[in-house]
């Protein structure tokens, strides 16, 4: 098997009651790329893998598949295979029966099709599973059985979306590993969508993040997580203390930023202007007790949480800044709940973003 690549050019998505669900949108996903497409509910994730399959049509713009030009061509048509997160498997067919489902239709005798399949299962690490019914298989097991029954038609690009948030964490988990080792072991590019960040970090070469139709930053784990370029990236992707204010100074890389908080120091990496409504972030793995910091505060701790390997703390300064400390737990920091210290953190390790809209906090998610 073989991947190929997937060029969205322009492409809008406007569904016929009107809404627009994908805004223009250029995207170039390389041939036997595991890419991610990371954004909360509702931002138009499945939206574009359905215009990459074939069931919706774009409304402006163009999708290339391997240089081609999949204009009125219908799913069938395409290289591409869906895996859907409710996966369907028949319950009375023979795991083998159900890897090779689409193969009959092509004129393949029973005796190549279950020659196909054992290959197949082989591959997602289910050798011994051929003759069972789905019934008789774990979860995790099922979802393999699907994925070796999407690869079955061989696609040039596997799209799935949300498949693992049916399992539990661990079983998850473990799948994204598998899939990760599949995609590498075919050289199918996988197109994979996910509300769930610690998914999209672990498994991807490249992720792209959405929000309200907008892809907003494309680029490698380390890249999204440290070098976020909007608001929304910063705030959705890890954890994150934003202190808002406005640029009062710029120097080379780095910029001020007034705050009711104090002034504070950072990187601007969107070169801010003097006078630019700003959010600084910083993450709560950078900020650290002492005085040893450019940005510094005097703060009184609320709470210690240990969360086992590492952690958390929170503080509060007399301006009411609320702050996140990370810290892994080799037995650092001695200062108990009510104690006053100091807490900073470098001007480098923060970074100076243009105002805008923040992700939804837990809080808020679960109070939707
Ligand atoms: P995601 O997969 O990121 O959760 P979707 O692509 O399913 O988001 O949906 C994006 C937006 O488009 C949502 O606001 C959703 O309500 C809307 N939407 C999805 N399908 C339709 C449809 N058939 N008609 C109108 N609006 C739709
Ligand atoms: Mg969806």
């Amino acid at each position: 098997m073989r991947g190929k690549d997937v060029r969205l050019e322009g492409v809008a998505i406007t569904y016929p009651n009107g809404f627009t669900a994908v805004q223009p949108t250029d995207l170039t996903i390389e041939a036997g790329e595991f890419f991610s497409i990371l954004g909360p509910s509702g931002c138009g994730k499945t939206t574009i893998l359905r215009a990459v399959s074939g069931f919706v049509d774009p409304s402006a713009g163009q999708i290339l598949i391997g240089g081609e030009d999949m204009r009125g061509k219908g799913p069938n048509a395409r290289p591409t295979a869906l895996i859907f997160q409710n996966l369907a498997l028949f319950p009375l067919m023979p795991v083998w029966e159900n890897v090779a489902f689409g193969l009959e239709a092509r004129g393949m005798s029973r005796r190549a099709r279950r020659e196909k399949a054992l290959e197949l299962l082989d591959l997602v690490a289910l050798p011994e599973q051929a003759d069972k019914k789905p019934g008789e298989l774990s979860g995790g097991q099922r979802q393999r059985v699907a994925i070796a029954r999407a690869l079955a038609v061989e696609p040039a690009v596997l799209l799935l979306d949300e498949p693992l948030s049916a399992l539990d964490l661990k079983l998850r988990q473990h799948m994204r590993a598998e899939l990760r080792a599949i995609q590498r072991k075919t050289g199918v590019t996988f197109i994979y969508i996910t509300h769930d960040q610690g998914e999209a970090l672990t498994m991807s070469d490249r992720v792209a993040v959405m929000n309200n139709g907008v892809i907003e930053q494309v680029g490698s784990a380390d890249a999204i997580y440290s070098a976020p370029q909007s608001a929304f990236v910063a705030s959705f992707v890890g954890e994150v203390n934003p202190f808002h204010g406005r640029i009062i100074g710029t120097d080379g890389a780095m910029a001020q930023i007034e705050t009711p908080h104090g002034r504070l120091v950072a990187r601007n990496p969107t070169a801010l202007a003097n006078g630019a409504t700003a959010i600084l972030f910083v993450r709560p793995e950078q900020v650290g007790f002492g005085a040893g910091y450019s940005n510094r505060f005097e703060a009184r701790l609320m709470r210690r949480d240990l969360e086992g390997a590492f952690v958390t703390f929170e503080v509060q300064t007399p301006t009411g800044a609320q702050i996140n400390l990370h810290q892994s737990n080799t037995g650092g920091a001695s200062v108990a709940v009510d104690d006053i210290c100091q807490v900073g953190f470098d001007g480098e390790a923060a970074v100076l973003l243009p105002d805008g809209p923040m992700a939804k906090t837990g809080a808020e998610v679960a109070a939707q």
